[in-house]
């Protein structure tokens, strides 16, 4: 199917600001640099709620498939799996037969949480644990979100990202699935897109519930990497628990945490054998000097799932973020386990791990979602906002630098920020026509 040179893919692919759709925005490109033996299309959307994935592959399925089989030649792959949750295992049935003529395979899995983590697809896939603290290229896979590899079919097309499927759900209105210009403000996607909210007091997780943040603002842009808006009470337990100052959740950790082990027993990167185990970190509050160092080694590998917080500490305490702060501990002391260390420590899967997986089910009644599994069926808008806000940061690497100034007249489509060659990162786009009407060391301001 591909007809340019995998260099030009790879060229293509960056200069269209490609990065990765379900995740930190990490620039595609540089996945596709190496030759792997195995693809996986990660359409796993695990976190509550959220449907964009889904979307994606219902809504632009040849770009999908496209996309898919670019990568496989790009990186000579051999094998190539779209992995989905059982909730969306129709949307593959419906694309099993294009799938089955491209070779690609298609791995359903439970509807249990965290699925999406790359680590559980890749193991489930190849039978290989990435290394602790490593990607997936380290074991020969290449994992993409399908969104991502949407946006690498019209990368190779000559079209940049300038648009993001979102879910918009939880107090609004009308919950919907949509596609929205990168930049767009959440407030205005709310009120235009969602019927506006329902709460008098929203609070907005982006991302995700599990692992998504708070919005700062309902003026926050929306970014490449979101996957969707979740608008809940201010006083929903999920805002408070996701809100709490560092001096609350150490303080009740530091009286309250009894060793019982269960944030370690249920983490999803445990029961993988990776050397994680919160509760020692939690050891740590108790600590100081090199014995918290040492402690907080415990925490080097946790990818922030919030199981051990959100889901298996009894008293509710906030073993994930302990785990953060020690992680910026070992990070500012340079410190890190040593590969003796890792010989030992690193082990085999956990024999019930398939047990200890949380259904979604219990995610929903546990975090008080329940009113919230409403349908969020897609609808494209003709709408356009006013302004959208384009931060120069956008992705992990170095930020794009602006190459236009303010009173510049700009197109959809336009670059408006760039990262050196040789550097980490890809340039931003232009996501509405219109006129730069501010500029900052930020971010980059385009009024229709
Ligand atoms: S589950 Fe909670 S109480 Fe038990 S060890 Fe972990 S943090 Fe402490
Ligand atoms: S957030 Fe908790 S459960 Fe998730 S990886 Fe980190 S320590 Fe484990």
């Amino acid at each position: 199917m591909m007809t340019l040179p995998a260099k030009q893919v790879v060229r293509r692919v960056r200069e269209a600001g490609v990065v990765g759709a379900g995740g930190a925005g990490f620039p595609t490109y540089k996945k596709l640099e190496t030759q792997v033996q195995h693809v996986i299309a990660n359409g796993a959307e695990c976190e509550p709620l959220l449907q964009k994935d889904r979307q994606t592959m219902l809504q632009d399925r040849a770009a999908f498939l496209r996309g898919l089989a670019i990568v496989r030649d790009v990186t000579r792959a051999q094998t190539v799996t779209i992995a989905v949750k059982r909730k969306n295992a129709d949307v593959v049935e419906g694309l099993r037969q294009d799938a089955q003529a491209e070779g690609f395979e298609v791995l359903v899995y439970d509807d249990v949480y965290p699925a999406g983590d790359e680590y559980i697809l890749v193991y489930e896939i190849t039978g290989r644990q990435i290394p602790p603290g490593g990607i997936p290229l380290a074991v020969g896979a290449v994992v993409d979100n399908v969104e991502t590899i949407v946006n690498i079919a019209r990368a190779v097309d000559g079209q940049p990202v300038t648009e993001k499927y979102l879910t918009i759900c939880g107090e609004v209105r009308r919950p919907v699935t949509t596609v929205v210009p990168v930049g767009a403000r959440i407030a205005d996607c709310l009120e235009h897109l969602a019927g506006g909210w329902t709460t008098p007091d929203p609070v907005v997780l982006t991302g995700g519930l599990m692992m998504g943040g708070v919005a700062r603002s309902l003026s926050d842009p929306v970014t490449k990497n979101m996957g969707g808006l979740i608008v809940l009470p201010s006083d929903h337990y999920l805002v408070r628990r996701k809100t709490q100052t560092r001096e609350t959740y150490t303080r009740i950790g530091h009286g309250q945490c009894d060793q019982c082990s269960l944030c370690t027993e249920l983490c999803p990167r445990y029961i993988l054998g990776y050397p994680i185990e919160p509760h020692r970190v939690m050891r740590t509050l108790l600590m100081t000097g090199e014995a918290r160092q040492r402690g907080s080694l415990w925490a080097q590998y946790c990818c922030e799932c919030n199981v051990c917080s959100l889901i298996a500490c009894p008293e509710q305490l906030d073993p994930k973020s302990i785990c953060v702060d020690a992680k910026r501990l070992l990070r500012e002391h340079g410190l890190g386990r040593t590969a003796a260390e890792l010989r030992t420590l690193f082990r085999e899967p956990h024999p019930v791990r398939k047990g200890r997986e949380i259904p979604i089910k219990t995610l929903y009644t546990r975090l008080g979602l329940t009113p919230y599994d409403r349908p969020a069926p897609f609808q494209r808008f003709d709408w356009q906002p006013q302004s959208v806000t384009l931060p120069l940061a956008a992705h992990v690497g170095a930020p794009a630098q602006a190459i236009v100034q303010s009173g510049d007249r700009v197109r959809r489509g336009d670059v408006i920020g760039t990262v050196a060659d040789d550097q980490l990162g890809c340039p931003i786009h232009a996501s509405i026509d219109g006129r730069v009407t501010a500029l900052t060391q930020q971010a980059i301001e385009i009024t229709a």
